[in-house]
């Protein structure tokens, strides 16, 4: 059995998680104020994901970067490489 400690990245609160994972499959979450800790809780230790904000390079426009998001959430081991892709709009 694992525990797991994780802050609840849902609202400002920012609750206190305990993940308790047995064989790899989480049996438990407590420490959460409402369903959302929950379920994040149980995301995180199993697929981790975020959105993601940066900026990209324009060429031609009139300012020299534009302020870009992912669609939706992508693998969080993706993370960096989404950030370091070299993006420009044109
Ligand atoms: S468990 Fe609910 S109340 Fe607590 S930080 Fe997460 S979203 Fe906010």
């Amino acid at each position: 059995m694992e525990e797991r400690k994780l802050t609840c990245i849902g609202c400002p609160m920012g609750c206190q998680l305990q993940v308790i994972i047995k064989d790899g499959i989480v049996e438990k979450v407590t420490g959460n104020t409402c369903k959302r800790g929950a379920d994040y809780g149980k995301k995180e230790v199993t697929d981790p994901t975020r959105i993601v904000t940066s900026t990209v390079r324009v060429q031609g426009g009139t300012l020299p970067v534009v302020s870009v998001k992912t669609r939706g959430d992508i693998p969080k081991s993706s993370v960096m490489d989404c950030v370091l892709a070299e993006s420009y709009v044109k």
